[in-house]
């Protein structure tokens, strides 16, 4: 037993907010133009301490009119009618200036969403980057993708995302659609415009048509006001599954193309050969990484019978090692939740843990006294038949469940309205090949989990949604193929 007098503590490294080089207010992206928008503006808060840290203007249904319209003419007028290698050559730009701006988009990014500067400066923006680089590698070689001699883009793209990966999802909409030759308008999530309009900023130093791009900022009726106008050829919507919902309902009578990443509940499998120290590194990052507010998080842990006690009880150790706080300090693992309204979700779905019989777990962790914010939180004891088990938290919350065989693995993985994602722990490949091929999940890990890679493709079955994002795959949604 260690003798707990003589472990070191931490001490603080917080990274400067002045990095960030906030604004004391920010503008909608119209046209290759920074104005106001035609709503009342709003103010974005840090999750973190509840401080407004930013005036955001809001679009009104006459800025997305618009929007769309600007980008119907720089369709027609210019980006449609460039050559491969030059829409890859403003790609790269933008690539580019990204990676110079990281660190400025990092602290950004960490002060509007909550997440922790380890994780947005290592993870979301140098992956928005390798987006963009890897699309504009695309760009002039299309016609060697697999869609035919000569692909034709859709024409203008109206772009939703969430909240949980702000940058990152505008870069996983916005590269492949111009890469293609597409123009668009996107919509960032209300509770973290800041990242979309740097990027705007960027698109509008690296000398993009007037047009091609277009961020308007606010809420669901700004979306609302993006999928039901008809001078849009496509819609990408990333979020929730409900939404999801009523945009393919909206959509049902007309000809225009649409793409749905949605939510998801995806299982974590661990064998009883698996090596149970990386297994619970896997776990941890499954369920942890940026506070469980992932899609495609390993929220259900299905573990083989005989070792479950082994694994459960490692992965408490683990947890009491978790640095729980300030988003902006480098040594912090688990930082804020979003939102008010995401923290009030994620403390009811795990109240009904408790209610409906399951054992709730935290390790001991103190707990700013302002912001939104939850502990890391195991359930065992969990059935199928619990809400924990079925429904999207979204949230710090592992549910821990256990099977004896293979087939039962299988059985309890696919039990669910989701298909996004799974993970498999083994040392066995013919196992990994095997469960691979059964799981419905659009992307199964093997030993490792919540890994990202722009040449991979990313996407559901089922309630999770239907296309393909990232790779060649991911070129398939911005082409009439
Ligand atoms: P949400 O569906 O409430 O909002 C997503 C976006 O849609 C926001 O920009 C929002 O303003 C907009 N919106 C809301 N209502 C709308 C409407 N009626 N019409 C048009 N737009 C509307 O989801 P959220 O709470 O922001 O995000 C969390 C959800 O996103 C989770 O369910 C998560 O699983 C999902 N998600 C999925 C992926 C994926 O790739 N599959 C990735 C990240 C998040």
């Amino acid at each position: 037993m260690a003798d707990m007098s003589k472990v070191f503590e931490y001490a603080p490294a917080p990274e400067s907010r002045d990095i960030a080089r906030l604004k004391p207010s920010y503008q909608i992206f119209v046209n290759g133009e920074f104005r106001d928008g035609g709503s009342e503006p709003v103010k974005t808060i840090n999750p973190a301490d509840e401080t407004p840290l930013a005036e955001v203007a809001e679009a009104g249904p006459a800025d997305v009119d618009d929007a769309i319209r600007a980008a119907r003419r720089a369709y027609e007028g210019v980006w449609s009618t460039l050559s491969g290698a030059s829409r890859g050559k403003y790609l790269y730009r933008i690539a580019r200036a990204v990676q110079e701006r990281a660190r400025e988009l990092a602290v950004l990014e960490s002060l509007d969403n909550g997440k922790p500067i380890r994780e947005s400066r290592d993870v979301d923006i140098p992956l928005a980057a390798a987006h963009f680089f890897y699309y504009a590698g695309w760009a002039d070689k299309l016609e060697h993708a697999g869609f035919g001699p000569a692909p034709r883009p859709l024409g203008v793209a109206g772009q939703i995302i969430p909240w949980n990966f702000p940058l990152l999802m505008a870069a996983w909409k916005i590269a492949p659609a111009l890469a293609c030759g597409n123009t668009v308008v996107l919509k960032p999530a209300e509770t973290t415009p800041l990242t979309a309009l740097v990027l705007a900023e960027i698109i509008a130093e690296a000398d993009l048509p007037p047009g091609v791009v277009n961020v308007v900022t606010g809420g669901p009726s700004v979306g609302q006001a993006i999928v039901s106008h008809d001078g849009v050829d496509k819609i990408a919507f990333t979020g929730s599954t409900e939404v999801g919902k009523s945009i393919q309902r909206a959509l049902a009578a007309r000809d225009t193309k649409l793409t749905l990443e949605l939510g998801g509940k995806a299982a974590n499998i661990v064998f009883d050969d698996a090596p149970v120290d990386q297994a619970v590194e896997g776990i941890v990052n499954g369920i942890f990484f940026n506070q469980g507010q992932v899609c495609c998080a390993g929220s259900r842990l299905l573990v083989q019978e005989s070792v479950a006690d082994e694994v459960t009880d490692s992965l408490k150790r683990r947890l009491t090692t978790l640095r729980v706080g300030d988003p902006l300090d480098k040594n912090t693992d688990v930082g804020a939740i979003n939102s008010a309204a995401q923290l009030a979700r994620v403390r009811e779905l795990a109240e009904s843990g408790t209610e409906e019989g399951a054992v709730r777990w935290s390790p001991p962790c103190e707990l700013p006294g302002r912001g939104y914010w939850f502990a890391p939180t195991v359930f065992t004891d969990v059935s199928q038949a619990h809400r924990i088990a079925r429904e999207e938290i979204f949230g710090p919350v592992l549910s821990v469940l256990t099977f004896r065989t293979p087939d039962e693995a299988v059985l309890k993985a696919n039990n669910t309205a989701y298909g996004l994602s799974a993970g498999v722990w083994t040392e066995k490949g013919s196992r990994i090949l095997a469960m691979a091929a059964r799981l419905r999940a659009g992307v199964v890990w093997a030993n490792t989990f919540n890994k990202f890679d722009p040449a991979a493709p990313f996407g559901g079955y089922k309630e999770s949604g239907f296309g393909r994002e990232g790779g060649r795959h991911g070129l398939e949604a911005y082409l009439d193929v």
